[in-house]
C-alpha cells in the first residue's frame, strides 16, 4: 500500500506501483515529486518501474482481461460508482494533496475532485444504458444487431495539469467498456495518481484490471511499444503524442491523442467589454494558464480594441499570485522550474520581437516557488508567442479590422483546439461556429471549460481523428470494437 498519501503532513509519501492487485516497490532509480510553491518540500518519493515490473503489469492486465470483459457493464459500473463514493469521502484530503503537488489553488483542486467524482458516476451510469443497434434482415427468422467488445488492454498516459480529472476521463470509460488498463501518469503528480489508483482498487476492481506504473517518459514509450497493448489514450504535448502515434498505429492498435492548443478569443464591438474581459481573464489565467484549452490570443475587432484594453488591464492588475492554499490566491505557481523558465523565456523573446507588456498584477509574486507574473501582451501575429504554445498565464492582444481578418488570424496556427467569440450578433455566431478551426467553439464564454458528457477534442495538430473523449457514446466508440451478429432462429439451413 501507499503511505500517508492523502495527509497534509509534510512527511513525504512513499509511493508504490499497483501491479496485479498488489503494491510493489519499484526497482529503478529513486525519484520524488515536490511542491511547486515550496520546491524544497518533497511530496512523495518512489523508485521508478523497470522492465520487469512493466512486463508484470502488462501480463497482469492481459491475464485479467477476459474475466473483466465478461463481468458485464452493470457490475463494472457498480465498481466505478463505489470508487466515486470513496473519492467523494476523501475529497478534501485529495484536493489538498493536489494543491501541494501540482500547485493549483485549493478551490481549483476541489472543483477538479468534484468533477472527477461526477465523471465516475456518469460513466458508471452508462452501464445500464441501451447498447447496440438492430437492423432488419432479408431472412424472416433473422435479426441483425451490433454488439460491442472491449479492445483488451489499454495504456493511459496522462499529464500533470489535471492529475485526477484527465485520468478519470480516460480510465472510467475504458474500464466501464470492459478493458483492463496500464496507467502511466506524469512524473510531477505521482502522489495524486497513486491516491486515485488506491480509490479504484479499494472500490473492488479485480486484481490486474488497473495497473499503475510510476516512472519517466521512457517508461511510457516502452509501455506503448508493447504488442499486448491494444489501444492508447494520451494527453500531453504534440511531439510525444506524434511519437506514440508512430509507434502504435503500424500494429493496428487504436490511438486517441489530446494535444496542445493556441486558442483564440474574438471580441466584436457589440458586446459588453467588461463581461468579455472577465471571461478572457478566466480563460487565460485560471490554473495558471496551464490548460490546453486556455486563451492564448485575444483578437479585438475594430473599436472593440480600445474599449477592451482598460477592462483587461484592471482585472489582470488585481490578480493575486500566491501559494494555492492561501485563501486570497487566484493564481498558483507553475508546475516546475522548467515550466517557469520556459514561460519567462517566451515572454522575454516576445518583448525582444516587439511585443509590449500591457498588464501585470500590481503585487509581485512570492520569491520562492515557481511563480510567474500573469501577463497580457500587445503585439501582432508574427510573434513567436502567437504561434508556439506557451503553457502559462500569458495572453496576447491582437487587433483586426474586420471579422474576416479576425477569423483568419484565429485560424492562423497549426493548432485547432478551442475558440471563443464574444458578440450579440446571431449571424456572426453562425459564421464563427462554421469557420473557426477549433474542436470546441464557445460563444460569450471562456475558451476553457467543457461539460463532461459532451464530446471533447480538437482539430489539426491538437488531436488525432479518433472518437472524442468525455462523452460516453464517443468514448465507447473508442474503447470498443463493434461486431455485427446475424441471429437466426429455427433449424440451421
Ligand atoms: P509531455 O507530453 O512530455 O508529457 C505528458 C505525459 O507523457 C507524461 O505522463 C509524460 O511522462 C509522458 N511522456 C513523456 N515522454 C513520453 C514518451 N516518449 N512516450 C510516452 N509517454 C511520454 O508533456 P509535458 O508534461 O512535458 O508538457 C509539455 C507540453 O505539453 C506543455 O507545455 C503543453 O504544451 C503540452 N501539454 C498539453 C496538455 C494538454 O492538456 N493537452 C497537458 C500537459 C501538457 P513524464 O511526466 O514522466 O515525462
Amino acid at each position: 500500500m501507499t503511505e500517508s498519501l492523502t495527509t497534509t503532513a509534510n512527511e513525504p509519501a512513499a509511493l508504490r506501483h499497483l501491479v496485479g492487485g498488489a503494491w510493489h516497490a519499484g526497482d529503478g532509480a529513486q525519484r520524488e515529486s515536490t511542491n511547486p510553491a515550496r520546491p524544497d518540500e518533497v511530496v512523495a518519493r518512489y523508485r521508478i518501474a523497470g522492465d520487469a515490473l512493466l512486463d508484470e503489469a502488462v501480463a497482469a492486465a492481459r491475464g485479467a482481461a477476459r474475466e473483466w470483459a465478461t463481468a458485464g457493464a452493470i457490475a463494472r459500473g457498480k465498481v466505478l460508482r463505489k470508487a466515486a463514493g470513496l473519492l467523494a469521502e476523501r475529497a478534501e484530503s485529495v484536493a489538498l494533496l493536489m494543491t501541494r503537488e501540482e500547485g493549483k489553488t485549493l478551490p481549483e483542486s476541489r472543483a477538479e475532485v468534484e468533477l472527477s467524482v461526477e465523471t465516475l458516476h456518469y460513466h458508471a451510469g452508462r452501464g445500464r444504458s441501451a447498447d447496440g443497434v438492430s437492423y432488419p434482415s432479408g431472412h424472416p427468422d433473422e435479426l441483425i444487431r451490433t454488439v460491442r467488445r472491449p479492445l483488451g488492454v489499454v495504456a493511459a498516459i496522462t499529464p500533470w495539469n489535471f492529475p485526477l480529472q484527465i485520468p478519470a476521463w480516460k480510465l472510467a470509460p475504458a474500464l466501464l467498456c470492459g478493458n483492463t488498463a496500464v496507467w502511466k501518469p506524469a512524473s510531477e503528480t505521482v502522489a495524486v495518481a497513486a491516491a486515485f489508483a488506491e480509490v479504484l482498487a479499494e472500490a473492488g476492481l479485480p486484481d490486474g484490471v488497473l495497473n499503475l506504473l510510476l516512472g519517466p517518459g521512457e517508461l511510457g514509450a516502452d509501455l506503448v511499444a508493447r504488442p499486448e497493448i491494444d489501444g492508447v489514450t494520451f494527453t500531453g504535448s504534440v511531439p510525444v503524442g506524434r511519437s506514440i502515434q508512430a509507434t502504435v498505429l503500424p500494429r493496428g492498435a487504436k490511438v486517441q491523442l489530446e494535444l496542445g492548443g493556441h486558442n483564440a478569443a474574438i471580441v466584436l464591438p457589440d458586446v459588453d467589454k467588461g463581461e468579455a474581459a472577465e471571461a478572457i481573464v478566466a480563460g487565460a489565467m485560471s490554473s495558471t494558464g496551464q490548460k490546453c484549452t486556455a486563451t492564448r490570443r485575444v483578437i479585438a475587432v475594430g473599436e472593440a480594441y480600445d474599449a477592451l484594453v482598460p477592462e483587461l488591464v484592471s482585472r489582470v492588475r488585481a490578480l493575486v499570485v500566491g501559494e494555492g492554499t492561501e485563501e486570497a490566491s487566484r493564481i498558483g505557481p507553475l508546475v516546475s522550474a522548467r515550466a517557469r523558465e520556459e514561460v519567462t523565456a517566451a515572454v522575454a523573446q516576445a518583448e525582444r520581437e516587439g511585443a509590449r507588456v500591457l498588464a501585470r498584477p500590481e503585487q509581485r509574486p512570492p520569491e520562492t516557488g515557481h511563480f510567474v507574473q500573469p501577463t497580457v501582451l500587445e503585439g501582432d501575429t508574427g510573434l513567436t508567442i502567437c504561434q508556439e504554445e506557451v503553457f502559462g498565464p500569458v495572453v496576447t492582444l491582437l487587433r483586426a479590422d474586420s471579422l474576416e481578418e479576425a477569423v483568419t488570424i484565429a485560424n492562423g496556427t497549426r493548432f485547432g483546439l478551442t475558440a471563443a467569440v464574444f458578440t450579440c450578433d446571431e449571424r456572426v455566431v453562425r459564421r464563427c461556429v462554421s469557420e473557426l478551426d477549433a474542436g470546441l467553439v464557445k460563444v460569450n464564454a471562456p475558451n476553457t471549460g467543457s461539460e463532461l458528457h459532451a464530446p471533447f477534442g480538437g482539430l489539426k495538430e491538437s488531436s488525432f481523428p479518433a472518437p472524442r473523449e468525455q462523452n460516453a457514446d464517443t468514448s465507447a466508440e473508442f474503447f470498443t470494437w463493434s461486431k455485427t451478429a446475424y441471429l437466426r432462429t429455427g433449424t440451421p439451413a
